[in-house]
């Protein structure tokens, strides 16, 4: 299962992040995958959880945004949407696309919760 090994790849890159906020409580990421990367976001969402369960990290959600692929036609600079790894010109036929988006695989953002190093005052 490739999506553990990214999902234990994701959680170094989160920690990497955090070390320079060593009091921060992690609640969420958003990760970026593309569809060519061929990662079921449910998937590598429940593989995050497990390989986090015994770290800081534990609790955190990670959200996963399924990015589309898109290629743009060499010859007739067509924009279209890759659809089953097909490149092929929907107008012109040519298959020398040029791949746009749909291979990242990108920690966008962390939604961060602070510790609080004093107790609130309302109550
Ligand atoms: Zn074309």
């Amino acid at each position: 299962m490739h999506e553990l090994s990214i999902a234990e790849e994701l959680v170094r890159a989160i920690r990497e992040e955090l070390r320079s906020h060593p009091n921060a409580r992690l609640k969420s990421a958003l990760v970026r995958v593309g569809v060519l990367r061929l990662i079921e976001p449910a998937t590598l969402e429940r593989c995050f959880e497990a390989a986090t369960w015994d770290t800081p990290l534990a609790g955190a959600q990670l959200h996963v945004e399924q990015v589309k692929a898109s290629a743009r036609c060499r010859k007739c600079d067509l924009e279209f949407t890759v659809e089953h790894h097909w490149f092929e010109c929907s107008r012109c036929g040519d298959t020398g696309s040029e791949l746009l988006r749909g291979d990242e695989l990108q920690l966008v953002s962390l939604e961060i919760e602070r510790e609080m190093a004093s107790a609130s005052t309302n109550g």
